[in-house]
């Protein structure tokens, strides 16, 4: 080729195909460092488990290796069946796919076109931000109080134009939760042609009374849709396993653009072993509780301020008076190896939030933040 026709195909915009308008809008997800600068000794950016997955969800994988050949169960019945064991649900009524992540946006495609709007809190989880734009539709970003979603304000914000809201409880990066009174009171004041998506991602770690994770109000309305995943408690991100349980109408629309093998057949089978061994979730939970208190308490006593959280993270505020700042902070520990994360991205610049690791990492994070604030 010469040089004349290489720029020629090159500077030549419409010679290249063209991306939709409202997908060149999208800011991309930026996924938790996973290298410090020197050895990563710690990544403690992605929220998740410290003590790795069950081992029975090893050896579930290592008994079906023999297959490969063979595309998925397009239902993944085995794992539908055993969410449905331990919890109590439907079968029918759950829906499986590659992370919640799918979930969300399956959800997003099938319920929002061009010139719909689609509601979330401030400091929401930006998966939501990018499924809703991926899907046409417009954005809606609710005010928060304490860093809290405020059910007033979302509902201030519902025209005839919203089709969606999405709720993190908890949520990330902040934590914080809203008890299930107020999600009744969000429920009951959407109109029923609005999907409520309840995102309980870190359901499991949460130890207050006045907490659900809204298996009851989906099993009950026809505009709850609530979703889980394996990648937090369950300790198997990387094999993307997520799962939605909502009305069969909500369900069946979803199943319509869902690909029919989108959970591969070790994930099915990992995740079915995996939520049935209790006693590895029950050992994560009191890891979490014991850690994640120990962790605020001493990042409370080195003067930093800490959001209450309920989740297997915390968001550390960096006073930024006095120049010790979270982008700092960020660079001093990545440093001594531990990788936390920035969340400027999540309108909290003066913040960075730590998962909860291993006793280890736990306090190596510390004794390096004690360095830092000297
Ligand atoms: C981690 C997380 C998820 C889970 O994502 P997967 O795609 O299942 O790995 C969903 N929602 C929130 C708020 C999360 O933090």
């Amino acid at each position: 080729m010469t040089d004349a026709s290489n720029s020629a195909a090159t500077n030549d915009n419409s010679l290249t195909p063209v991306a939709r308008k409202s997908v060149m809008e999208i800011a991309a997800y930026v996924p938790g460092k996973s290298k410090a600068k020197g050895a990563t000794l710690h990544k403690l950016s992605s929220n998740e488990s410290p003590l790795g997955c069950s081992p029975k969800a090893k050896e579930a994988i290592a008994s079906s290796v023999d297959h490969l050949e063979l595309y998925p169960d397009p239902a993944s019945t085995v794992l539908r069946e055993a969410i449905g064991e331990v919890y109590g649900l439907n079968p029918d009524r759950i829906i499986c796919g590659a992370g919640s992540d799918e979930i969300l946006s399956l959800a997003a495609h099938t319920f929002l076109e061009k010139g719909d709007e689609a509601i979330y809190s401030q400091h929401g989880f930006l998966m939501y931000d990018i499924a809703i734009r991926a899907a046409g539709a417009t954005p809606i970003v609710a005010p928060e109080k304490n860093l809290t979603t405020d059910v007033d304000a979302i509902l201030g914000l519902v025209t005839e134009r919203t089709k969606m809201v999405f709720l993190a409880n908890p949520n990330n990066p902040t934590g914080t939760y809203l008890p299930f009174d107020e999600v009744r009171r969000l429920h009951a004041g959407l109109p029923s042609t609005v999907l409520l998506v309840l995102d309980a991602a870190y359901a499991e770690y949460v130890r207050k009374n006045d907490f659900e994770s809204g298996m009851e109000l989906a099993a009950t309305s026809s505009n709850v849709l609530m979703t889980r995943t394996f990648s937090k408690i369950h300790g198997l991100a990387s094999l993307r396993i997520g799962w939605g349980f909502g009305s069969a109408s909500v369900l069946d629309a979803m199943h319509r653009i869902r690909g029919p093998f989108n959970v591969t057949a070790l994930a099915q089978i990992a995740g079915a072993a995996a939520i049935k061994d209790r006693t590895f979730v029950e050992t994560a939970i009191d890891h979490n509780d014991r850690w994640l208190a120990w962790v605020t308490a001493e990042a409370e006593k080195l003067g930093l301020s800490v959001t209450p959280s309920v989740g297997n993270f915390l968001l550390i505020h960096f006073p930024d008076e006095d120049g010790k700042r979270a982008t700092d902070a960020d660079a001093y520990l990545l440093e001594r190896g531990c990788v936390l994360r920035l969340v400027g991205n999540y309108g909290l610049p003066n913040c960075l939030r730590m998962s909860i690791g291993s006793e280890e990492a736990n306090k190596a994070v510390i004794a390096a933040l004690t360095e830092f604030l000297k």
